[in-house]
């Protein structure tokens, strides 16, 4: 019988950082440009907090999303582990 650990990627429920650049430009230098709550489908969290900010140099918004969140409703974790459940059967 072997053990096998599984790592699964982190899913924070907000930033705690600052973008690093603008996904548009590479500017790095923007104005926080409000926040919305976005429901995720994961075994622990519900809702993710995911700021949105406008470049001060091309104006354009972009999110933020926080670490193991993305576009889509499932978080990174959730998809590792369908996918994990699948191969296992
Ligand atoms: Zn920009």
């Amino acid at each position: 019988m072997s053990i096998i650990v599984l790592k699964l990627p982190e899913v924070k429920p907000s930033t705690e950082t600052r973008p690093k650049g603008c996904p548009h430009c590479h500017g790095e230098t923007f104005q926080r440009w409000g926040k919305v709550s976005k429901p995720v489908k994961d075994n622990r969290i519900d809702t993710v907090g995911v700021y949105r900010y406008r470049c001060n140099h091309c104006r354009r918004t972009f999110r933020y999303y926080p670490e193991g969140v993305d576009r889509a409703d499932q978080t990174q974790r959730m998809r590792k582990l369908a996918a994990i459940c699948w191969v296992l059967g």
